[in-house]
């Protein structure tokens, strides 16, 4: 069993990602190589825009995280899907103008907007600000003003949900870089201190509250908590939120292990929670909004390397180093990340051959993934790593001065570079 519906085998027995076979692909563009499937970014941003409609009403709408892979095919699809994004930083927002993307759809987030960050989103038109501190506020309504503006904006709240255990605890994520707690008061003093200022629009709230989530329940919670603060500030301030932006976070499978998440149900079931709460409290319901990143692309995306030193340590372990590693992947690195690994030559052979997956930086822990089972591999076999579209791209770095692999999309109407290969010539550019 496959874990995405874009992954097969040919009758040579290679790995094939949405019909391609991957060797060819590995030959024609070189290695290291991101893949991505257009059909199932466009796929991914239907489902969440249809079951949204249909579940939420109400002009609700997903938003597409972009820092899960940024770069300009990207913004241009979301655009022709008709979705919104959001952003984290200036150069996000610089790529997306740069893709002819209209920003006065996107959200801008982030713990620490610069001065210089805040300038540049109002002059260019930025949708909607979310608004993270106290003063944050004070800084956006200063350069709204400047610029003789109104600057829309939506408060990060944290509503303290403990997405593990999927209880509420008061305390669970409250201590977090993001957002003003409810659980403390000051989130309810924010939006005082929000309605204050002439140069803002507080349209709403957006609360995020994890990732790698499978089940409606969290977001069940969430909408249990953000609505009874709905109420809460309604009493105490007059005020009833146009948007109600529930953040991303929704489950991807990256290992067979993981459950499939049924997108459309978790939302309807998401819609009857909250067309029931609203009732109840009397408030009005709000345009609902979600902000999916890595469940859009990740299965969009596939990694290819080729095999190069294959090297067993006696009695210990397998090691199988491949032609790219943390710096286009950080992700096991960074958190034990899990990855299923497939020898893309021998994809219908045995997976007998236990191993670990190494990169070709100098530093121990540039693993891809620790003890898979693969076919035996040997030097110059391609290796595909699936489920890479959320996240990899978008975290690679140039650590060693290692060139960036780069983005080919694959679609209906043939295969194409969406981001070039780095050359050397782009590693020393900044150097003076
Ligand atoms: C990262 C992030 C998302 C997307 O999370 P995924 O797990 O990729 O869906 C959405 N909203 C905010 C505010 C985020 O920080």
């Amino acid at each position: 069993m496959q874990i995405c519906n874009n992954i097969d085998t040919n009758e040579q027995g290679v790995l094939t990602f949405t019909g391609y076979s991957t060797v060819e692909l590995a030959e024609k563009y070189g290695t290291p190589l991101y893949l991505m499937d257009e059909n199932k970014i466009r796929e991914k941003m239907r489902t969440y825009k249809n079951a949204m409609e249909k579940y939420f009403g109400n002009g609700a709408a997903p938003i597409y995280a972009s820092k899960a892979a940024s770069f300009k095919r990207i913004y241009q699809i979301a655009a022709e899907e008709n979705i919104g994004i959001d952003v984290v930083s200036a150069g996000e927002i610089y790529t997306a103008l740069a893709a002819g993307y209209d920003i006065s759809r996107a959200f801008f987030h982030g713990n620490n907007k610069t001065e210089d960050e805040i300038a540049f989103a109002i002059k260019n038109g930025i949708g909607y600000f979310v608004a993270d501190s106290q003063s944050e506020l004070e800084a956006i309504n200063l350069e709204a003003k400047k610029q003789g503006k109104v600057q829309k904006i939506l408060l990060r709240i944290t509503p303290g949900i403990d997405t593990h255990t999927n209880k509420k605890i008061a305390t669970g994520n409250v201590d977090s870089k993001f957002g003003m707690a409810i659980a403390t008061g000051q989130a309810h003093d924010f939006v005082g201190m929000a309605l204050e200022y002439d140069s803002l629009k507080l349209c709403g709230y957006h609360c995020h509250v994890g990732s790698q989530v499978f089940d409606a329940e969290t977001f069940i919670d969430a909408v249990d908590i953000m609505m009874d603060f709905t109420l809460e500030i309604k009493e105490k301030y007059s005020f009833e939120p146009e948007i109600l932006n529930l953040g991303g976070g929704f489950g991807v499978r990256y290992v067979a292990s993981h459950p499939e998440l049924d997108i459309e149900n978790s939302i309807r079931e998401v819609g009857e929670v909250l067309d029931a709460k609203c009732r109840e409290l009397g408030v009005k319901k709000p345009r609902i909004m979600m902000e999916p990143g890595r469940s859009v692309v990740a299965d969009a995306g596939m990694t290819l390397y080729t095999v190069g030193t294959v090297k067993q340590i006696t009695k210990f372990k397998n090691y199988v180093a491949i032609d790219g590693g943390m710096t286009d992947n950080p992700r096991f690195a960074l958190y034990d990340a899990e990855y299923t690994v497939i020898n893309a030559k021998k994809a219908t052979l045995p997976k007998n051959y236990r191993c670990t997956i190494v990169g070709k930086c100098c530093e121990s822990g540039d693993i891809i993934q620790e003890d898979v089972h693969i076919a035996p591999p040997q030097k110059g076999d391609i290796i595909a790593v699936l489920t890479t579209g959320a996240y990899n791209y978008s975290m690679a770095s140039n650590y060693n001065r290692i060139p960036k692999p780069p983005v080919v999309m694959l679609s209906d109407k043939g295969d194409y570079v969406a981001v070039k290969r780095e050359t050397y010539e782009d590693i020393i550019r900044n150097d003076v």
